[in-house]
């Protein structure tokens, strides 16, 4: 045996030292194959939570069922997907929350530690006149009102919600705002909730309607207490008189017929405010005219109606009739002796244009912008008495005009004439 040890030759000691070498190297890549393969699963699972902590969305470890790590795998998917979900739910919430801030009617302002303000919506913007910030901003860098810091402040001193109707110049212009404010507690952090709602219009409407009452009221009034006046000297003496009672009946009649059609263009107003959808249908403008020229007495005036007689638009009968017959009225009333009216029309793909011109008295300059407003009537007319009327004509047009987004355009010149056209998309 020991003779047969002695006798292996050279080569073959080397080859018997090779293969030992690579028998023992095996053992060790081997398990270092095994060990690497287990420990990267964890080293997967902490890069995965490493990218989870940082904000990414949050992934799992492909497990398998061989894997000795193969419950803890399990359980760490389990994880991450209730991470992902929540993250996905509260990223929900937020966009929510967002819209719902972004699309309010109420300007919302969260003021914080520090007097950081933290939450500022675009109404807010909007209603204060500065562009969105990025928040954090430090508030009086925002807000430049000095009432509204001062509600601010007295809410954070007294810890007592504010309650205020603020009257702000926001460029240039008189806005009046309802400001509430809340006092809450953010952790130990004392914090004030704004809210703006802007009332400006609702108070112009408030307005109007007041003046429109009392403008109604004492329109009512002047012909009221002339026919009360009259009736009454009628039924004393006077009334003996057959001249003075004739002057004095045809007065009572003249001032029932204003009141009468006062009531008939208030309701007329009212109708329009609260209209229900009408039919529209193909109106022959002409024909309208005609109709309209029936009810008005042009007996001192010529009247061209220049309109061919198969022009026609789609459109809502009373309203058109209702266009036509005021500014033919007008055109009539403020006319001259001998005077002309002429009436046109026009229309392209998208609106159609009314024209009615006079060669009437003419309203003067600083007048025109005010001959729509309800109840304003001219100073000739309502002075000189040169025509009975409302002051509720040109109010009920703009009124008809403005609700199907139309356009008047007026042009006159005193003693020349007058031209007023309207336009009506189709
Ligand atoms: P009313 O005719 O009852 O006074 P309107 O609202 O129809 O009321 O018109 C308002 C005012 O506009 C009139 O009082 C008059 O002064 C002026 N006006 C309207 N149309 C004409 C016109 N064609 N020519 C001259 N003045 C006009």
């Amino acid at each position: 045996m020991v003779t047969r040890v002695i006798h292996v030759s050279h080569n073959q000691l080397y080859i018997l030292v090779i293969i030992f070498f690579v028998v023992a190297n095996f053992e060790v890549w081997f398990l270092n194959f095994w060990q690497n393969k287990e420990t990267a699963e964890l080293t997967i699972m902490k890069n995965r939570m490493i990218a989870t902590s940082a904000g990414e969305t949050p992934r799992g470890v492909l497990a398998e069922p061989t894997s000795p790590y193969y419950e803890l795998l399990e359980q760490f998917n389990e994880l991450q997907s209730y991470v992902r979900h929540s993250q996905y739910s509260a990223n929900r919430e937020i966009n929510n929350y967002q819209t719902l801030l972004a699309s309010l009617p109420v300007g919302v302002i969260n003021v914080g530690r520090h007097h950081m303000i933290d939450v500022f919506n675009q109404t807010a913007a909007d209603m204060l006149g500065v562009e969105m910030p990025e928040v954090p901003i430090l508030d009086s860098l925002v807000i430049r009102q000095f009432t509204l810091s001062e509600i601010i402040n007295h809410t954070f001193n007294t810890n007592q919600r504010q309650h205020s109707i603020l009257n702000l110049m926001i460029d240039g212009e008189a806005r009046q705002y309802d400001v509430s404010t809340l006092f809450h507690q953010s952790g130990s952090n004392a914090e004030v909730m704004v809210m703006l709602y802007d009332l400006t219009e609702v108070l112009k409407l408030e307005r109007m309607q007041a003046d429109f009452l009392a403008n109604a009221s004492h329109e009512f009034k002047t012909p009221l207490t002339a026919i009360t006046g009259f009736v009454e000297t009628l039924q004393g003496d006077a009334g003996a008189d057959e001249e003075t009672r004739t002057q004095f009946l045809q007065i009572v009649a003249d001032e029932a017929k204003r009141l009468s059609a006062l009531v008939n263009d208030i309701l007329s107003l009212s109708r329009m405010q609260h209209k229900v959808d009408e039919k529209i249908s193909n109106l022959q403008i002409s024909a309208i005219v005609e109709q309209q020229l029936e009810k008005i007495d042009t007996k001192t005036v010529t009247v061209h109606n220049d309109i061919a007689p198969d022009f026609s638009v789609s459109g809502i009968a009373s309203d058109v009739s209702t266009i036509v017959q005021n500014l033919l009225t007008n055109s009539v009333k403020y006319n001259k002796t001998d005077g002309e009216v002429w009436i046109s029309a026009y229309k392209d793909t998208q609106q159609w244009q009314i024209k009615v011109s006079d060669s009437g008295i003419g309203i003067p300059l600083n007048q025109q912008s005010r001959i729509f407003e309800r109840f304003y009537r001219g100073d000739e007319s309502r002075q000189r008495k040169i025509a009975s009327g409302t002051g509720l004509g040109l109010a009920i047009v703009n009124e008809i005009v403005n609700q199907h987004n139309g356009e008047i355009n007026i042009k006159s010149q005193v003693g020349v004439g007058t031209t007023i056209s309207v336009i009506l998309p189709l």
